[in-house]
């Protein structure tokens, strides 16, 4: 809004505005110098069966910032959409979990993990998304079918035919694909049925209320239903509690994730 001083000029940014422009184009000049710098690490959360195996990881990006320490996405990924650098910055994860993949294949004990990567909603429009996740795999000589995708219900209701048919052209790889945080968008179950995903991760809302809150407990009811007349697989994400585990596995949920087994850590310290 434009405010007069009074001496017959007009500002149109209060002191507050103009402080987070400076504080957003100074993130931006940043998030550039992390890229060149190499400043990002990945992070490891496990999946685990209901018998407490560990199926696989999430893999969840975390800033090693020079200055402020280590960043969380809830802290820097907003940034990078609004700047665009959302698209170098999903490239070098992918291109990192793909690398970490490939590693794990060569070793007896760890080749049947897979990993989990979140994509965001800018990575799939662009035409060349197919093309970096395909190049990913193939100079990392990363297994397809141990990666999977994690993509949220409203990136997917955009442009819908498009990226069904990016979806496709992946899965023929063997890629595999997960709706992220399922339950907190509008998918209509007409839409869900036309969609070739493969899991359907619960969101963590409904997980942590389900034992106080007979509505959360009915959607995560509602959900483990869907999954199994679409023929898809669960995971229920945020598991907390012992309680929380040991409900969700009696009504059928078959892998787990969430702090009650592991926070997300770095590599080295996996037990693995
Ligand atoms: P998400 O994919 O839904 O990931 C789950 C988030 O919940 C992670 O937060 C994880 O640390 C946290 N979490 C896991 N278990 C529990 C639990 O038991 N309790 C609670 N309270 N939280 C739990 P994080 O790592 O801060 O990531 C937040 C979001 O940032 C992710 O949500 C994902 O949407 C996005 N993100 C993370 N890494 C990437 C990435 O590499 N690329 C993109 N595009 N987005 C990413
Ligand atoms: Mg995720
Ligand atoms: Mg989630
Ligand atoms: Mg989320």
């Amino acid at each position: 809004q434009a405010k007069s001083d009074g001496r017959n000029t007009v500002r149109f940014f209060d002191p507050s505005m103009q402080q987070s422009i400076q504080a957003r184009t100074q993130m931006e000049t940043e998030l550039r110098h992390a890229i060149q710098k190499n400043e990002f690490i990945l992070h490891y959360q496990p999946k685990v069966d209901i018998d407490g195996n560990i199926l696989g990881y999430e893999a969840l990006i975390r800033w090693q910032h020079p200055e402020k320490g280590l960043l969380l996405p809830g802290e820097f990924i907003s940034y990078a959409e609004d700047s665009g650098l959302i698209i170098e910055i999903g490239t070098w994860v992918i291109h990192k979990a793909c690398l970490q993949l490939a590693q794990w294949s060569t070793v007896e004990k760890t080749r049947h993990l897979t990993l989990a990567v979140n994509i965001n909603e800018q990575q799939i429009a662009r035409d060349d998304f197919v093309e970096i996740i395909s190049q990913a795999l193939e100079q990392t000589l990363c297994p397809p079918h141990r990666l999977q995708l994690e993509i949220t219900e409203s990136l997917l209701m955009k442009e819908m035919e498009q990226n069904i048919d990016k979806i496709n052209q992946l899965k023929e790889k063997g890629v595999t694909f997960a709706i992220d945080d399922f339950g907190t968008g509008y998918s209509s179950l007409n839409y869900l049925k036309k969609l070739p995903i493969d899991w359907l991760k619960i969101d963590r809302s409904f997980v942590s209320d389900m034992l106080h809150d007979r509505h959360d407990e009915a959607i995560v009811k509602t959900i483990l239903a869907l999954s199994n007349t679409l023929h898809l697989t669960t995971i229920a994400e945020g598991v907390e509690t012992p309680a929380q585990a040991e409900h969700l596995i009696e009504l059928g949920c078959p892998i787990l994730q969430g702090y009650l087994f592991s926070e997300p850590k770095p590599i080295e310290e996996l037990d693995i």
